[in-house]
């Protein structure tokens, strides 16, 4: 089993309120991530069970607002702030910070994108979060040193 405290990630034992939810035994926490220009989108603006959240600036064609995910890889939670997001809505998202659009990675099987979050500030597309612009879609993976990070089915992190 290998555990990364590595610059973005931890993986420590599930507090068991979450743990019960999710049915997991050990989480994947997003520490910190990046947009293009090094700024911290992890942000205590947004706190969802006592870790920081993941906070996004989202636009649509005719509104903008914050979007704010769960940082508990997996766990789908998001709240978003200031704009209504509609089912199936494709967002285009921005940092927060300095308004510039998070690079895609790919796209998603939904047809949206894949939108990249870098976990270091080296702007490595092999080590990033991505998640689906589409509001709804849950595709979200972390991938480290290119390997696809996930949870087996007793619920402890895994790669590959
Ligand atoms: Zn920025
Ligand atoms: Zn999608």
């Amino acid at each position: 089993m290998i555990r990364f405290d590595q610059s973005g990630m931890m993986i420590f034992p599930t507090p068991e309120k979450i743990k019960r939810a999710a049915k997991l035994e050990e989480l994947i926490v997003i520490k910190q991530c990046f947009c293009p220009d090094g700024h911290n989108l992890v942000s205590d603006q947004a706190v969802f069970d006592g870790f920081s959240g993941i906070v996004l600036k989202v636009k649509t064609g005719i509104d903008d607002g914050l979007v704010a995910l769960n940082p508990v890889y997996g766990l789908k939670h998001r709240i978003s702030f200031g704009i209504k997001l509609r089912k199936d809505e494709l967002l285009e998202v921005l940092c927060p910070e300095c308004g510039k659009a998070l690079p895609v990675y790919s796209t998603c099987n939904c047809g949206g994108d894949l939108i990249t979050l870098f976990l270091d500030d080296k702007h490595d597309f092999t080590n990033s979060l991505l998640i689906c612009n589409r509001v709804d879609c849950n595709n979200a993976q972390i991938r480290f040193h290119n390997e696809v990070v996930n949870y087996d089915d007793s619920g402890n992190a895994m790669f590959g």
